[in-house]
């Protein structure tokens, strides 16, 4: 067993943190008063080759790990996890076209979505369906070209923003069975989007209802086999709570920097608030937890590589335990700062505000339980 990062992992966390810190970080808050991210950052990541991560060598991606992965995200919300989740959902996307898709299929989306010249979003959740996403309702009903596809999606992040979407929609009967993947392009006749969805957090990201009235989409637009879609989708989402975990870690870490640094500086009752024993206690609670969450991560991402039989549950288990580490510990550094915890200028209140809705996407920290708690009842 070797917990240390190998010489080329270190390069690749030092890579993404570089380009954070230099490319992301300075105009973060500006992006997220605009409600958007400029499209040329994700050229730039394109080609650091950030665009697909792991998707295969052979079809022009990185080719690398989920752990690789895992240390990508964390870097990259060192700066921003608004920006960094948004990369996970196109990566989620283009490995999902890169193992799915036909030779055709790959061969006219993979090319930009690699470099993001084109920006992809994953439409699963529906208004009536968000847990429980097998219920989805989104039809897609077989015509002599292809699919008509009519129906709403809900919550999707890069909603009128991106330039395809990986869409889950019925095309056969009741249950996950009767679902398939369709990627719909943007500008496709019958598409368009609700309004712009006022968050809490992930502010910089444009979320947006995704809507289809009778779009017609070619045949040669499905992903894989027929039927088969809710269980590519399902297998996406591994991959992408281990990265929403990866986000809530390096945006937490960055907290914990920025407050034992505040800490040092601020004085309190004559000396320096990192002084009192009460206060360095909680320091090294968050040490704690963050340290256990980055090796549970790690675990889980290194078992969904070697394709373990428990990968599942153990994306889960991570997904459950880092997200809600994260939350608490941005929330004890909001706590550390004082007042200016508060402030926008000190950059902590948007970490808390970013990392609360991770508790709830890729499946709410709920079902992550009801993952775990059903292999326990089966064994
Ligand atoms: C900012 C944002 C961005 C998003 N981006 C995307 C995206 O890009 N693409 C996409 O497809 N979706 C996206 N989502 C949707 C997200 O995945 C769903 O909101 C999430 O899956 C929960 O579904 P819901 O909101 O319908 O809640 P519900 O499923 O209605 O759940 C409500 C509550 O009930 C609990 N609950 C439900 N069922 C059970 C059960 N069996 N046992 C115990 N508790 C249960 C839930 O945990 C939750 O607390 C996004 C959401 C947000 C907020």
């Amino acid at each position: 067993m070797d917990f240390a990062l190998s010489e080329e992992q270190t390069a690749i966390f030092d890579m993404a943190y570089g380009f954070g810190q230099e490319h992301i970080a300075p105009y973060a808050r500006d992006w997220e008063a605009q409600g958007s991210i400029p499209k040329e950052l994700w050229r730039e990541i394109g080609a650091l080759g950030l665009g697909g991560i792991y998707v295969s060598e052979d079809n022009g991606g990185s080719g690398l790990t989920r752990l690789d992965a895992t240390l990508i995200f964390e870097a990259l919300s060192m700066a921003c996890p608004s920006v960094a989740s948004f990369l996970s959902i196109h990566n989620m996307c283009a490995r999902m076209i890169d193992a799915y898709g036909s030779d055709d299929l790959r061969a006219r989306y993979l090319p930009k979505a690699l470099t993001m010249e084109t920006v992809l979003s994953y439409c699963l959740t529906e208004p009536g369906a968000g847990s429980d996403a097998a219920a989805l309702k989104t039809r897609a009903e077989k015509t002599g070209e292809g699919y008509s596809l009519t129906g709403t999606k809900a919550f999707i992040s890069g909603g009128g923003y991106s330039d395809a979407y990986v869409v889950m929609a019925r095309s056969g009967g009741e249950g996950p069975r009767g679902v398939s993947a369709i990627v719909v392009e943007d500008g496709m006749p019958g598409l368009s989007f609700g309004g712009l969805e006022d968050k809490m957090g992930w502010r910089s990201q444009p979320t947006r209802q995704v809507q289809f009235d009778a779009v017609a989409v070619p045949a040669a637009n499905l992903l894989g086999e027929e039927g088969k879609g809710f269980n590519y989708a399902m297998a996406g989402l591994d991959g992408g709570r281990l990265n929403i975990s990866a986000c809530s870690l390096g945006a937490a870490q960055a907290a914990l920097d920025a407050t034992l640094a505040y800490m040092a500086e601020r004085e309190a009752f004559g000396q320096s608030i990192d002084r009192f024993q009460a206060l360095q206690f909680r320091l090294a609670d968050m040490e704690i937890e963050l340290q256990a969450a980055r090796t549970f991560l790690r675990q889980a991402a290194w078992k969904l590589d070697r394709g373990a039989p428990d990968a599942t549950k153990f994306c889960a288990m991570a997904k459950k335990f880092v997200t809600e580490a994260g939350s608490r510990v941005a929330d004890q550094c909001l706590q550390l700062h004082g007042g200016y915890g508060y402030l926008a200028d000190y950059g902590i209140e948007k970490i808390v505000r970013d990392l609360r809705v991770h508790q709830i996407l890729e499946g709410t920290n709920e079902i992550m339980r009801l993952i775990v708690a059903r292999s326990l009842v089966a064994r």
